[in-house]
């Protein structure tokens, strides 16, 4: 069976910066995928040549066997690709739910009103924090709280794949605990496809099913996050021997 998301061949580019290299990748459904790597090895770059947000590609990207390269963000946000940027990406003066909702303009119908309120009710269900703050101006949250938001965000969307960068960016070790645990129910509970780009790479061969490491723009290695997890490199380099 193909996986939900393959990559062939993809190279990706700022202007005259090229970052990715020929990159093959599979992201099998229902499974979480990590992709680990230094600090400007092009993790970052990887998720936004999916969804084509602002970087130029070449190669070939497929959703379920169906090209996508040749689309819009926008065209590929409706197919299901959920992105949760590096940043988070959430509008500061609008309140929680307000970012939640337009979340839900990712799906090709735009939900009725009975539709939205039971979307929005699984998104609080999995993040209490964020009912209890929902109308609070999202700039005003705490940095957890506003990564709950971006993840909830993209969740309106209903995506059968979520792209996630560096969900634990500059959070406390508590807070991060928290976010990966929802994202493995989510994971579980809705069979939702992952794309976890972490720079904690401990954590992200916990939840992952299988990593690739990425080394300035090219795939250096892959295979089951157990054997990824033994590899004298990766311990090395990224988990502290
Ligand atoms: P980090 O873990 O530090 O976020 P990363 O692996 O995600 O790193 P990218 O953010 O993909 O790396 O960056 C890869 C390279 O692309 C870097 O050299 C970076 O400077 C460059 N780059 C990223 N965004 C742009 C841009 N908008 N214009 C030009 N170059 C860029």
């Amino acid at each position: 069976m193909p996986a939900l998301l393959e990559l062939r061949g993809v190279h990706a580019a700022y202007g005259p910066t090229a970052v990715l290299h020929g990159i093959d990748l599979d992201v099998p459904e229902g499974r979480v995928t990590a992709l680990l790597g230094a600090n400007g090895a092009g993790k970052t770059t990887l998720l936004r040549a999916v969804c084509r947000h602002m970087v130029s590609v070449r190669g070939e990207v497929r959703l379920a066997g169906e090209r996508i390269d040749g689309r819009s963000t926008e065209q590929i946000a409706r197919l299901g690709v959920g992105h949760v940027p590096d940043g988070r990406g959430t509008f500061a003066h609008l309140t929680a739910e307000e970012n939640l909702r337009l979340g839900a303009q990712a799906r090709p119908r735009h939900p009725g009103r009975a539709a939205m309120a039971e979307a929005l009710d699984r998104i609080y269900a999995y993040f209490p924090r964020l009912k209890e703050r929902r109308a609070q101006q999202a700039g005003t949250l705490s940095g957890g709280e506003q990564q709950m938001l971006a993840i909830g965000r993209a969740l309106m969307g209903e995506p059968r794949l979520l792209l996630l960068d560096e969900p634990s960016f500059g959070l406390a070790p508590l807070v991060v605990r928290d976010i990966f645990a929802i994202m493995r129910r989510i994971n579980q509970e809705q069979r939702m496809a992952i794309l976890l780009v972490e720079q904690n790479a401990r954590l992200a061969l916990e939840l992952a099913d299988t990593a690739y490491l990425l080394e300035t723009g090219r795939i250096v290695l892959h295979g089951a996050s157990e054997d990824v997890g033994r590899n004298d490199a990766v311990r090395r380099a990224y988990l502290g021997g």
